[in-house]
């Protein structure tokens, strides 16, 4: 096994999950009666460029099938975030009609429908077929494609270079990111501008956040890392902010190498060398990971079963990604959470992978009273306890299970 961007031999694991199925393909009743197939779930890290990557892949076309279940419009916080971003950066940039923007990973068309009311041009691209359709239904121009080198040659071709490129969540889920970053660089208008957001490696060690690793999540990134795969393929990352979304990710700004119209700020620096500090550039900083996330682990088993002697009923809120990972490397069933209330109704009526769960609406929380209510995207936890905090009427209480089990 090798490195994916530098190519060379990866010899230390950084966390191994053993094995889970693919995160996001919920059952119907009808297969809970069929095998599950689960896959290898083992990270290594690169002691070369540090990039922290999945050691065995399936094919993207596996997992993104047409069952995928993820619209982001139905996350209110998020769409919040698309729609400040899509303020600030028509400011930053002074987008016009004259402009053309491309998202990539674009979904269900939860961010470009703000350029849309902008009347600003743009095009989205989207490898799923059900969230594309969605996005099409909004309006929104939406290629049903995996980007990469070949697309943007295409896209050129068509005379449609972009000024801005956008991913939100998308770099650290492709397989090959040298092809993906060499493709923004291929269709990256002379003066435009890409940005991108992922969760930042640095906070996933902090804060323990081992269940944002599953099979569809390629790579794990720092800003050292990145920057020296932008700088590879001719891309100079020229800003970057933390952001607390996703438990804390960056949002970097890159440009053309030869364009010097963008000076770099003091915010890359500032961030290379924080990260410098906390010791990311030394294999150390890497190994150890595994017994802290298995600190996460014996907390939850432990209150879980604590409960379930004592009679108690727990249940969870949010069949997110992170969910299934937390869940299926914990070993918890459906004797342990009854039920886990989405407000997806795509995701609605079915089970979760691997621990077979059955997820349902929320009105299921009002007529069973639960006892706990534990929080698995712990990521939007404020907004969720808002939106449940009738709960209390019975005297309920909310667990948060990362970066350690907490009770409140
Ligand atoms: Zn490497």
């Amino acid at each position: 096994m090798k490195c994916r961007f530098c190519h060379h031999e990866l010899t230390h694991i950084f966390i191994n999950l053993v094995n889970a199925p693919p995160s996001n393909s919920f059952l119907t009743k009808d297969q809970l009666n069929e095998p599950e197939v689960f896959y290898p779930l083992k990270l290594y890290v690169c002691d070369k460029c540090f990039l922290v990557q999945i050691d065995e892949y399936k094919k993207s076309d596996e997992i993104f099938n047409q069952d995928y279940a993820y619209f982001s419009s139905f996350s209110t916080s998020w769409l919040e975030h698309a729609k400040k971003y899509v303020d600030m950066i028509t400011d930053r940039l002074e987008l016009s009609t004259a402009s053309h923007v491309m998202e990539i990973a674009s979904n269900d068309g939860y961010l470009l429908q703000y350029f849309l009311e902008k009347q600003i041009p743009c095009l989205g691209i989207e490898p799923s077929a059900n969230t594309a359709q969605a996005a099409r239904e909004k309006g929104i121009e939406t290629l049903e494609e995996f980007f990469g080198d070949d697309l943007a040659e295409r896209l050129v071709q068509e005379g449609r270079k972009a000024d801005l490129i956008i991913g939100n969540n998308v770099l650290a889920h492709v397989p090959d990111i040298n092809d993906f970053v060499k493709g923004l660089k291929i269709a990256l208008n002379s003066g435009g501008v890409v940005t991108m957001e992922f969760p930042h490696l640095m906070c996933l060690i902090q804060e323990n956040q081992f269940d944002t690793i599953y099979h569809e999540h390629f790579s794990y990134l720092s800003f050292h890392t990145v920057r020296r795969i932008f700088a590879e393929h001719g891309l100079v990352l020229f800003d970057v902010e933390e952001l607390s979304t996703h438990g804390g990710s960056l949002r970097i700004y890159a440009r053309h190498d030869e364009d010097d119209s963008k000076p770099v700020t003091s915010n890359v620096t500032a961030l290379l060398e924080k990260e410098a500090s906390k010791g990311m550039l030394q294999l150390d900083y890497y190994l150890g990971f595994q017994q802290k996330a298995d600190k996460v682990k014996y907390a939850l088993v432990t209150f879980l079963l604590e409960q379930k002697e004592q009679g108690k009923k727990v249940v969870a809120y949010g069949a997110a990604a992170k969910g299934n990972t937390l869940l299926n490397y914990c070993g918890v069933k459906k004797d342990l959470i009854e039920f886990v209330v989405d407000a997806s109704p795509h995701k609605q009526g079915k089970f979760l992978p691997g621990s077979h769960i059955p997820v349902v609406a929320e009105e299921m929380i009002k007529l069973n009273k639960p006892d706990y209510i534990l929080i698995l995207p712990w990521n939007l936890k404020d907004e969720i306890i808002n939106q449940l905090n009738y709960a209390n009427g019975w005297g309920a209480k909310f667990a948060i299970p990362i970066p350690l089990l907490e009770i409140f």
